[in-house]
């Protein structure tokens, strides 16, 4: 592909992006308080319906100066501020899996994992801002999840992607469900049921590229995860006893796992091969 046409595949991305930020912001609301997503916006203030012309991504925010224009409310930056990140994460998704995916298995394989891996970065701006605000992972969006990234996986499969790294996916999700089971089992007051859920569907996305991103990205959970936590600590703005949700850094780890778990492990293999 040349560079025009993959700078033109770039923006597409990240106009997409900006459009399914806008449906995750209203997934983050919704879906703890248990509101069907189909029904119509209303400002929770004033209850007017929110018009089209107000529910253009990021820039509707601004022309509006973050108010209501019905009964001039302030609209959380948090709005736009999430349209304006899912944009990046799914440009950066589709730079990074692109080049990776299109020679080995052709454009067919490429584009369901890229649209597996931008249904991942979709569901970790959604699942990280629902766990920070209610330290829950709801099951509406976890559960499915097994399914909308195993279905892609498989797609790829049946289009020319290697089988084995559907098999790899597979055990992947295995044995990090397994590992967050044995931890709730051994430090039942540490990892939720969710957590345990949720860490199937991470050991999915990383068993697909490598048991190189598995390892890394399994590790960089515990390692962002303690550094966090000690840094509470140390500011006291925690004590021993503040449950931090762990679900944020699961999905951290795994993007480090995604973005550069390959690399690192070679990398470290590397240097007992050498020496
Ligand atoms: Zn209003």
């Amino acid at each position: 592909m040349n560079s025009a046409a993959y700078a033109v595949v770039l923006a597409f991305a990240g106009l997409f992006g900006l459009a399914i930020g806008s449906f995750l912001n209203v997934v983050v609301y919704r879906v703890p308080a248990g509101i069907p997503l189909t029904r119509e916006s209303r400002c929770p203030a004033c209850d007017a319906p929110v018009r089209p012309w107000q529910n253009v991504p990021v820039l509707s925010w601004l022309a509006l100066r973050g108010r209501c224009r019905d009964c001039g409310t302030p609209i959380s930056r948090r709005y736009p501020l999430v349209e304006a990140a899912t944009a990046v994460a799914f440009v950066g998704v589709v730079g990074l899996l692109f080049a990776q995916a299109t020679p080995t298995a052709g454009t067919g394989a490429a584009t369901a994992v890229i649209a597996a891996y931008l249904y991942f970065a979709a569901i970790t701006i959604a699942l990280t801002l629902i766990d920070l605000d209610t330290h829950r992972l709801p099951n509406a969006i976890v559960l499915p999840s097994y399914l909308v990234i195993g279905a892609l996986l498989t797609l790829a499969c049946l289009l020319g992607a290697e089988w084995a790294a559907l098999l790899r996916a597979a055990l992947g999700g295995a044995v990090l469900y397994a590992f967050y089971a044995l931890l709730r089992l051994v430090r039942p007051g540490g990892m939720g049921g969710g957590d345990v859920k949720l860490a199937g569907v991470v050991g999915l996305c990383l068993g697909w590229l490598g048991w190189g991103a598995l390892v890394v990205g399994a590790f960089a959970a515990f390692l962002l995860g303690g550094i966090f936590g000690i840094a509470l600590l140390l500011t006291r703005r925690a004590s021993r006893r503040t449950a931090i949700p762990f679900g944020p850094w699961m999905l951290a780890g795994a993007w480090v796992g995604i973005a550069a778990g390959e690399w690192l492990a070679q990398s470290y293999i590397g240097l007992f091969v050498v020496a």
